[in-house]
């Protein structure tokens, strides 16, 4: 009987060790994915101007500005400006900023 029981507690045994390796395994994989997707997506920002964080694109009102993961700050290429400006018509806070460092 009680050799039926260890056969079965082995096999359960196994088993468990079994799943517990395909789980460390698939863990193992997932984790190295997500560190090559982190390396690539590292790779394809820029470091901040004023912390040592990175530039993440993201989009604003249809336009892609670089916003920093760190600081929060914000970063316009040339030309965005005038687009979120023209988006605004005339009002909001970029086109009164716009318009007053321009004067
Ligand atoms: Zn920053």
């Amino acid at each position: 009987m009680s050799d039926i029981f260890d056969d079965r507690k082995k096999a359960l045994e196994e088993e468990y060790f079994k799943r517990k390796e395909r789980e460390a395994i698939e863990k193992m994989r997932a984790k190295r994915e997500e560190e090559e997707q982190l390396a690539a997506e590292l790779a394809a920002t820029l470091p901040c101007p004023r912390c040592d964080g990175r530039l993440k694109e993201m989009t604003y009102e249809g336009i892609q500005i670089d916003r920093c993961t760190k600081c929060n700050g914000i970063w316009l290429d040339a030309g965005e400006m005038e687009q979120l400006t023209q988006k605004e018509e005339g009002g909001g806070f970029f086109g009164r900023l716009f318009r007053s460092s321009s004067d």
